[in-house]
């Protein structure tokens, strides 16, 4: 298999393994037992939370592990939101329209309970800050954000919006899952209440996860989602996983700037590649991250183009993984192009990673090509 859907999940890396081999093993005790071995792993929890904190310069914040950004996400929007309307604060959110699922159907489920939300739609292929001052009115708790878009790698402004946040909001939660890998280095920067990232898109397993937390103006607005024990600080119950946690950590810890350096070159490579093909084809969005290639072929149905990759052993998705089982028009394509039907069908979304090398892309352009003729032979 040629593996080029690393937007959607990437492999453990060994390291990463190793730790998590040797914690199932080692440190099975609960952290939450008053014996020595239950003390011991309570503190590797608390040091791998402090570690990934330093490493991301945030030692100021707080950070909550939970089983991925799922929960992140329906945990920050939703306890935020509903805090914020009981403390008088208003009910209205403003959100982009190009979220994650795990962000909209947060946001649909609070319209259903009284909250009002307004989705932001891109103008000319961009965000900008005063979208959302425009939209911000005095029932305005809240700010939604998110750092890249899984599907078409478009970058939004989170660090300006974070600036001025502060002055307009009580809260803003920002989903960096497709950031972490490769602009850990970033996160200093951003002035936001709540960001969550996940562990399975920077080779660490799936099903482990964090919320970053610090309340604009010191009073707290994050509360619990599950009740139970008390573990993380009282506010995220449950046993915790410590082997993923430490695993997550450790999948960290390996975040460098040379790993970007290789899907900027490989990104250029395959672009290129893709340029001496006689395939019409455009790059979907503007200002992207060099990782998540989106591409429009407007003679190619993307149904098709991803069952003929599939039977030539190559992975590689039609935008977010969530939803393209299905095979919908893309949501994002379509509020980026919105007069655009063709592209909504004829995209597909290309994401490379740290194991991507010029060899797969060579076999990729040449599979491409290969079914690009067969299928403007049967006129799909
Ligand atoms: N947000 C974004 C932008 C994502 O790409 C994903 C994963 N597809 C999630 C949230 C959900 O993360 P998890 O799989 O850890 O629940």
């Amino acid at each position: 298999m040629i593996y080029l859907d690393y937007a959607a999940t990437t492999p453990v890396e060994e390291s990463v393994y190793q730790v998590v081999q040797k914690a199932l093993k080692e440190s099975f005790s609960n952290p939450s037992s008053s014996y020595q071995s239950g003390k011991k792993i309570k503190y590797l929890i608390q040091q791998a939370r402090e570690r990934i904190l330093n490493q991301l310069n945030l030692s100021d914040r707080s950070l909550y592990f939970t089983s991925g950004a799922t929960e992140s996400n329906n945990w920050a929007i939703r306890i935020q939101a509903e805090k914020s309307k009981e403390l008088g604060y208003g009910n209205h959110i403003v959100a982009t329209s190009i979220e994650h699922p795990s962000v909209l159907n947060v946001l649909k489920y609070l319209e259903t309970k009284g909250f009002e939300v307004t989705y932001l739609d891109p103008i000319d292929g961009n965000y900008e800050v005063d979208q959302f001052i425009k939209a911000t009115t005095p029932q305005t708790s809240g700010w939604v954000c998110m750092w890249i878009n899984n599907e078409i790698g478009t970058q939004l402004p989170v660090h300006s919006l974070g600036e001025i946040a502060p002055n307009y909001v009580k809260w803003y939660h920002v989903d960096a899952v497709q950031a972490m890998g490769y602009y850990a280095n970033k996160f200093t920067d951003l002035q936001a209440t709540s960001i969550s990232i996940s562990g399975h898109k920077i080779y660490a397993p799936k099903g482990i996860g964090a919320l970053i937390y610090q309340p604009f103006h010191s009073n707290s607005l994050l509360v619990p989602l599950l009740w139970g024990g008390g573990q993380e600080h009282g506010l995220r119950s449950g046993t915790e996983n410590t082997p993923y946690i430490l695993g997550l950590d450790e999948a960290i810890s390996h975040l460098n700037d040379e790993a970007f350096q290789q899907v900027v070159a490989l990104e250029k490579y395959l672009l290129s590649r893709l340029e001496e093909t006689s395939i019409q084809f455009e790059r979907n969005g503007e200002n992207t991250v060099p990782y998540i290639i989106n591409l429009y072929f407007p003679q190619l149905l993307a149904s098709q183009l991803l069952i003929q990759l599939d039977l030539e052993g190559m992975a590689v998705s039609a935008g977010s993984a969530c939803s393209s089982g299905s095979l919908l028009a893309s949501p994002v394509l379509k509020a980026y192009y919105p007069a655009d039907e063709n592209r909504y069908t004829h995209s597909i979304r290309v994401s490379i990673g740290k194991l991507t090398t010029k060899d797969e892309i060579d076999n990729f352009i040449i599979t491409l090509e290969k079914i690009h003729e067969r299928m403007m032979q049967n006129g799909i």
